[in-house]
């Protein structure tokens, strides 16, 4: 294959042994105390002019504290196994958790202040731009405590909840399975046997599958500890922080009430039959009598063809242009700037990520290409991401820069549809036509239905550690009882099957995050339809959506499209998406039976 592009990094620091690296740390926690000297105490007094000026040089100081962190962080993505990048991302961790401790007076004191200091600061017209930050940090003061105490957690931190994800990760990463493929045997980590259960070959599916899930079993009880752990911190702290509802800190920082959340996953759920009809079309697309679990991620006749990087380049920005040109040429600076790492090499990590960085800083991509269709979809998706952090990066400051999660994922899936668009558009041959459309719905199955049904595995665990220590078993029957849902009748499901929830690493890292895949995917079907129905006219408000950042609620930046996330029915017109696309399937896959 042709060469493929490596990033640059040197907008940020020459290299690891670049002397400024340190001297910037050491410059920003000289300041950080300076700040604390100046600052700590007087929150509550200041007038909004005085307000204006403490959040304008607290965003200037964080913006510095992740230039190195940034640099460490990217370094790893490529670089893990390198002992001066091991070394670096400690030494800058460290420093930058001290430097975060130094400063994190200022969320609480905003966070504490009176309702007439808010008041106060609401009225100035020098904190115009600062309303819903200061909004965020009103809804946080119930559930804030004092700032020694705030330190001490995030400290504890470290040691604890993220030393737990860490060894998680760890575990995972140390393993490696015997493997043989047509007589060869391969020492395969667990990233490349998961890729083998997309492998044309059922056996070879469902021996990796066996693999995996006999692993996880044996792992289980290590993983359950580690799970109970956390699942037990996190109860700790919620009742500390006096939330009494377990998803409360998420919906806190996604800006949403619970009945939004509860409104999506009903919906979805109540849907999971559209999804099995396209499990049992799938399976007759394959010539079997019902779809195994290892069946699920089984190619579709027909082969896929391999992509060049300069084929898949100019599909992602034809797409991205038939949208909108600023859009194309904010996606092209990617490729231009040498923004992208898309060549897969020993130490770098799996998948794909873009990195938002700060604005002022160009944000990156991290991809890795093997001429796939699949990996022209994710360059779209992170690309997509790009464009959405270049927008707001234009247009938002520091502190409204980042979008809120559930809106993290608009631009990218948006992006993926509008390259469905370009593919279908000029495809003739009805097998490709078919895959293509069976991608899409099982990239939509993925990101909502799988993901909700995560989401409830997560919020009956949580649930049920709250009130008991969790054996393995108790984890396997909450999660089989997600996939029966889920899957019913349509998937035959092994006796391992019960060990999946050892391998979902959202899990273990974060809390409820897997809705917002969801919401973001179904957001963006109602959004492609406004495109659809609206034509030219959607694209200013779209562009002016992604450049807001994270400037709003997600339920204000969604009004000004005319879209109202506190309807139920808005989430069935999203999967009504799904379901159209479904029945085209079925309707292909019964004229192809004909
Ligand atoms: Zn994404």
């Amino acid at each position: 294959m042709e060469s493929l592009p490596t990033w640059r990094l040197d907008d940020l620091y020459a290299d690891l042994d670049d002397p400024k690296i340190a001297g910037d740390l050491a410059a920003v926690a000289a300041e950080a105390e300076a700040f604390g000297a100046r600052w700590e105490g007087r929150i509550e007094a200041l007038d909004g002019d005085g307000l204006a000026e403490l959040l304008g040089a607290y965003s200037a100081l964080l913006s510095r504290m992740y230039r190195p962190q940034m640099f460490a962080s990217l370094s790893a993505s490529t670089d893990a196994l390198d002992e001066a990048v091991k070394a670096l991302s400690a030494r800058v961790n460290e420093q930058a958790t001290a430097i975060g401790n130094a400063l994190r007076f200022v969320d609480v004191a905003l966070a504490n202040a009176s309702p007439e200091a808010h008041a106060r600061w609401a009225a100035s017209p020098a904190c115009a731009g600062l309303l819903h930050h200061l909004q965020r940090a009103r809804a946080a003061r119930p559930h804030t405590l004092d700032a020694a105490v705030e330190s001490a957690l995030a400290t504890k931190d470290l040691t604890g909840r993220r030393a737990w994800s860490r060894l998680y990760d760890e575990l995972c990463a140390a393993w490696r399975f015997d493997f043989t493929v047509e007589g060869e045997t391969q020492s395969l980590n667990l990233a490349a046997l998961r890729s083998l259960r997309e492998d044309p070959d059922r056996a070879v599916r469902r021996r990796a599958s066996e693999a995996i899930l006999t692993r996880f079993s044996e792992h289980a009880p290590t993983f359950a500890y580690i799970v109970n752990t956390l699942y037990q911190d996190h109860k700790l702290e919620t009742a500390l922080r006096r939330y009494t509802d377990v998803a409360g800190p998420t919906l806190l920082d996604d800006e949403l009430p619970r009945a939004t959340l509860d409104a999506l996953l009903t919906a979805v759920e109540a849907h999971y039959p559209v999804a099995q009809r396209f499990f049992a079309a799938k399976a007759r697309a394959l010539g079997l009598p019902r779809l195994e679990s290892h069946d699920l991620l089984a190619p579709f006749p027909g082969g896929d063809r391999l992509v060049s990087w300069a084929e898949a380049r100019a599909e992602v920005l034809g797409a991205f242009g038939a949208l909108d040109p600023e859009i194309e040429a904010d996606a092209r600076a990617f490729f231009d700037d040498r923004r992208i790492d898309a060549r897969p090499r020993p130490g770098k990590r799996d998948g794909a990520f873009c990195a938002g960085m700060v604005p002022g800083v160009a944000p990156r991509v991290l991809v890795n290409f093997h001429g796939r269709l699949r990996d022209v979809y994710t360059l779209a998706h992170e690309l997509g991401h790009g464009v959405h952090f270049t927008l707001a990066g234009k247009a938002q400051r520091l502190l409204n820069y980042w979008p809120t999660s559930p809106m993290a994922e608009t631009a990218s899936v948006f992006g993926e549809m509008v390259l469905t668009r370009r593919l279908l558009a000029r495809e003739t041959d009805p097998d490709v036509r078919r895959q293509l459309l069976a991608a899409r719905i099982e990239e939509a199955l993925g990101t909502i239905h799988r993901q909700v049904a995560f989401t409830r595995y997560e919020l009956n665990a949580h649930l049920a550690r709250a009130r008991a220590n969790l054996s393995t078993d108790d984890l396997s029957a909450l999660w089989s009882a997600e996939s029966e849902r889920l899957y019913g009748d349509a998937v035959q499901r092994g006796a391992l099957d019960r060990w999946g929830w050892v391998g979902i690493p959202h899990l273990v890292h974060y809390r409820f995050y897997c809705y917002s895949y969801a919401f973001g995917q179904l957001l963006v079907f109602a959004l492609y339809r406004l495109w659809e129905q609206e034509g030219e006219a959607f694209v200013p408000k779209y562009k002016r959506l992604l450049a807001s950042g994270g400037c709003d609620t997600p339920a204000s930046l969604l009004a000004a499209l005319g879209i109202d996330i506190t309807d139920p029915s808005f989430w069935a017109r999203g999967l009504d998406v799904v379901t159209e696309m479904v029945d085209a399937f079925v309707a292909e896959e019964g004229a192809a039976g004909e």
